[in-house]
């Protein structure tokens, strides 16, 4: 494998570096998970979006520099090291993009992309249901055919930026009598301020409400927001999962970045005859640079033509597991200081926590790296 970055990908880097120098506010946003924040990190998306720095692998047609996965990469390496601020437009851009890029028809691309990209509209992922989250394909939210549509009827839960975004994605029961509960399932795009659609906020730890339910009482979705065939939701539900578990939920320059402010931290605050706190720390070094290089091996292969599978699994086990080590080493090095809640560090600990159980949890991931990729024999269900 060739591990140098091609001539467009170094001017992409030098150019990100500067434009970001330049505009990355000097104070924090308020959390994108208020009222107030959410407007303030929509601004941003939209100043991002300005300057083509919103979507950078995209075709330049909606907005992109189609600069491809490694261009975003190195963009995202650049994007976390200038502690840029977070992406609220992130389901969206990396969920439904991927599947429309896909799936949809070229006119759903028109008409949805440009308004992803530049913050106009945010989107929020209605997949999981009070019973059905690891068993997804038991879900029971329903949608019946009416004249030039279909309207939807049943209960999302978990829908994370759901109270204040604008739009969401989900996959629907079309078919009741399908002989399969993954056949018969349909996926389609709402509005939330629809009429018929409930969205009632769920707080997070910290009491900010990050996420919402939602419940849907005959809520009419046009023909033209079905993506692909009614029926075969859970074919295209399935690419979105690869994408997010795989390459583009979690880039290697997140925790590249981490690692670098462990490290910093780690010169200014530590007790330097704490070895074994060391050694945690030059683990968090080695895991982010063998994350980068992993990645970087399994975006080869995307970019060669080949789709991300299992492989996904085994990133997404290693990345929650990391983040979670990074931060608690984090913790441990700051001592009595990083009890105090508003920290950045004791944060990140706590939506860190979280990294086992969204986008699959690793109970279900380590199944499919047991049984897919290693032709382990099926556990018992
Ligand atoms: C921070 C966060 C953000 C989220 N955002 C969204 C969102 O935007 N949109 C959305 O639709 N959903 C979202 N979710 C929901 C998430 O996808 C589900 O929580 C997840 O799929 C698990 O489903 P569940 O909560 O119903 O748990 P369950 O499926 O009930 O699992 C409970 C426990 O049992 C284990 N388990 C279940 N089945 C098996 C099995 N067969 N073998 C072994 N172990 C098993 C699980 O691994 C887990 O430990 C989010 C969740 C979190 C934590």
């Amino acid at each position: 494998m060739d591990l140098d970055l091609s001539a467009d990908e170094e001017t992409l880097r030098a150019e990100a570096r500067a434009w970001l120098a330049e505009h990355v506010p000097a104070a924090p946003l308020p959390s994108l998970e208020t009222e107030e924040g959410f407007a303030a990190h929509r601004e941003w998306e939209a100043r991002l979006h300005a300057d083509r720095w919103s979507v950078v692998s995209w075709p330049r047609q909606y907005g992109g520099r189609g600069a491809g996965i490694f261009g975003w990469l190195v963009f995202e390496e650049e994007y976390y090291a200038a502690g840029a601020p977070g992406r609220v437009s992130q389901n969206g851009i990396h969920l439904l993009a991927p599947t429309l890029f896909d799936h949809a028809t070229e006119e759903q691309r028109a008409r949805v992309l440009p308004a992803m990209a530049s913050g106009e509209v945010i989107w929020a992922q209605a997949w999981s249901e009070p019973e059905s989250g690891s068993d997804l394909a038991s879900l029971k939210s329903r949608a019946v055919r009416t004249a030039g549509g279909w309207l939807l009827s049943g209960q999302k839960t978990w829908s994370s930026r759901a109270p204040f975004a604008d739009r969401a994605f989900g996959i629907f029961r079309t078919d009741p009598d399908a002989p399969k509960a993954h056949q018969g399932l349909t996926y389609l795009m709402f509005d939330l301020s629809a009429p018929g659609v409930t969205v009632r906020p769920i707080g997070r730890l910290d009491g900010k409400p990050a996420f919402a339910e939602l419940f849907l009482d005959q809520v009419f979705v046009p023909d033209e927001d079905v993506i692909g065939e009614p029926g075969q939701g859970w074919r295209i539900a399935m690419s979105t999962t690869g994408n997010e578990r795989g390459l583009t939920l979690r880039s290697p320059g997140r925790f590249l970045a981490a690692a670098d402010r462990l490290v910093r931290q780690w010169r200014t605050g530590a007790d330097p005859s704490d070895t074994a706190l060391r050694d945690r720390v030059a683990d968090a070094v080695i895991g982010a640079r063998a994350y980068q290089l992993f990645t970087y091996a399994n975006a080869s292969r995307f970019a060669a033509g080949a789709s991300i599978g299992a492989e996904s699994s085994l990133n997404k086990v290693f990345w929650s597991e990391y983040d979670i080590a990074l931060h608690e080493t984090a913790l441990d090095l700051l001592g009595a200081e990083g009890e105090l809640t508003d920290g950045e560090w004791a944060q990140g600990y706590v939506f860190s926590l979280a990294g086992p159980l969204y986008a699959g949890t690793n109970e279900i991931q380590r199944d499919i790296v047991a049984e897919r990729l290693l032709g382990l024999p099926k556990g018992r269900r």
